[in-house]
């Protein structure tokens, strides 16, 4: 199918866009794919993919290549610096087999990227796209110079906001919306793992809310796929990672060999650097609603939201399976006539409870991982203890891990995906 008529602009070559990008120029739809960075590189962190994301990936037909690559991971297991269990989850719980996938997300960029190439998408690189002006029939966008002169980049049926937490775009929709950065960060390294590492384990070690110290399994590169790689992760108040440079790497690997012991010796013995940790900040994105006329935010530009839950980039995928299927009722269509107003509260009405859900589970668990209060390290290690020894806890708990929840009383979003993904991983057991 060729769909005619004006194509459909996507800004922000992330997770969003890109997966966005290839459902929709599948679909038949002229797709231009705008994203500020000059040259798309493998990096950034370790992620950990849930049966959510992964059931997108498998819709994507990159299940296999992210799977072969990536590390799975059947358990998150913390404890106190005294040794005691605070996070026991095991996906198994949730279903027999099932796990998370620790990947490079340089490994998921690439799948993603020749996937898209693959669909058609015009990706274009190097464009910083600084404003949008929304017309009867088309939405024009516009970069701007180095002096401040702006030039159209053209007029597009439909425009996908994909630019991620710091979005500029956002701020043009006429839509409520609130950004708050978030006090707390996190350090993080990717370091060859150790041949005597527990595997498919995410592991972490609390002080209290105030030292986390995280180290998960990420698979390896298209590049080296000989090396296994480990995620480190150190959390911290953003306002002391000054006073954490100054301080010198080995009063912090002091720190850590308190918290952690043995096991996270051979990591520290790779770090000689401090600019081998590189430091991420994170921010609550929250939207009445996503979509203003011909525009819809999706990803983080929608709703960034701490990595403590591991479901951003889970949700980044999730995203744009929805747009897919929201557009898909109108396949066959004249793109001249479609409502896009529509297609969008369409989106939005599937979106909804599963992104509530997740915004208010992180907002009230980051704190009791990244905080300075002693009281609430109290009031979550009794919780999920409690959580643990009962059945119905450590459902609600990988539940909520795996991405399937809609609710704080019911689960369910996204069963027709989750119900493929688990057809798909039966035949490839
Ligand atoms: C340390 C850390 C650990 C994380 N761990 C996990 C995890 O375990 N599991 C998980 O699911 N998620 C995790 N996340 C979150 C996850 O990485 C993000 O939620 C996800 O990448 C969001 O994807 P996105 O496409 O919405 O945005 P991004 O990946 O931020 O992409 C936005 C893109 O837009 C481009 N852009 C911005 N402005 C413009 C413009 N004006 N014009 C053109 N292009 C523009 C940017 O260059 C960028 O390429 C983690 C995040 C961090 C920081």
């Amino acid at each position: 199918m060729n769909l005619n008529g004006l194509p459909i602009a996507i800004v922000g070559a992330g997770t969003a866009g890109l997966a966005a990008a290839i459902l929709l120029a599948r679909q038949g739809h002229a797709v231009r794919l705008l994203e500020r960075v000059e040259r798309l590189q493998p990096v950034g962190a370790g992620i950990l993919l849930q049966p959510s994301g992964l059931a997108v990936l498998q819709r994507l037909g990159l299940l296999a290549e992210c799977t072969a690559l990536g590390a799975p991971v059947s358990r998150l297991y913390g404890t106190s610096c005294q040794g005691r269990a605070i996070l026991d989850t095991r996906y198994h719980d949730w279903q027999p087999g099932s796990f998370g996938l620790g990947i490079h997300r340089g490994v998921l960029m690439t799948a993603l990227l020749h996937a898209a190439q693959r669909a058609g998408v015009q990706l274009e690189t190097g464009i910083a796209v600084s404003r949008f002006e929304q017309a009867p029939g088309h939405v024009r966008l516009l970069r701007e110079d180095a002096h401040g002169d702006e030039s159209p980049l053209g007029d597009f049926a439909a425009l996908i906001l994909a630019d991620g937490t710091r979005s500029t775009l956002r701020a043009q929709m006429q839509v409520r919306q609130w950004a708050r950065p978030y006090p707390w960060g996190a350090l993080w390294s990717m370091l060859p793992t150790s041949p005597t590492a527990e595997s498919g384990e995410l592991r972490q070690w609390y002080r209290g809310c105030r030292e986390m110290f995280g180290l998960m399994p990420t698979g390896c590169t298209h590049q080296a796929r000989d090396t296994s790689l480990t995620s480190l992760f150190w959390s911290l108040p953003l306002s002391e990672h000054e006073a954490w440079q100054a301080s010198g790497l080995e009063a912090w690997k002091t720190r850590v060999r308190n918290l952690a012991g043995e096991a996270a010796e051979v990591y520290l013995q790779q770090l000689h650097d401090p600019a081998q940790l590189t430091l991420a900040a994170y921010a609550d994105v929250r939207m009445q609603r996503w979509h203003d006329g011909r525009v819809l935010a999706i990803g983080d530009c929608a709703h960034a939201m701490s990595p403590q839950l591991g479901q951003g980039a889970n949700m980044a995928l999730v995203d744009a399976a929805a747009l897919a299927d929201a557009l898909g009722e109108t396949c066959g269509r004249e793109q001249h006539s479609l409502d896009w107003n529509a297609i969008f509260a369409r989106y939005g009405d599937a979106r909804r409870d599963h992104l509530r859900y997740y915004r208010q589970a992180s907002r009230l668990l980051t704190p009791l991982f990244q905080s300075n209060s002693s009281a609430l390290a109290v009031v979550r290690d009794i919780a999920l203890m409690l959580a643990r020894h009962n059945r119905f806890g450590r459902q609600h708990a990988v539940s909520t891990l795996v991405g399937a929840r809609s609710g704080w009383l019911w689960s369910g979003a996204q069963k027709r995906e989750l119900h493929a993904w688990k057809g798909e991983r039966e035949a490839w057991e």
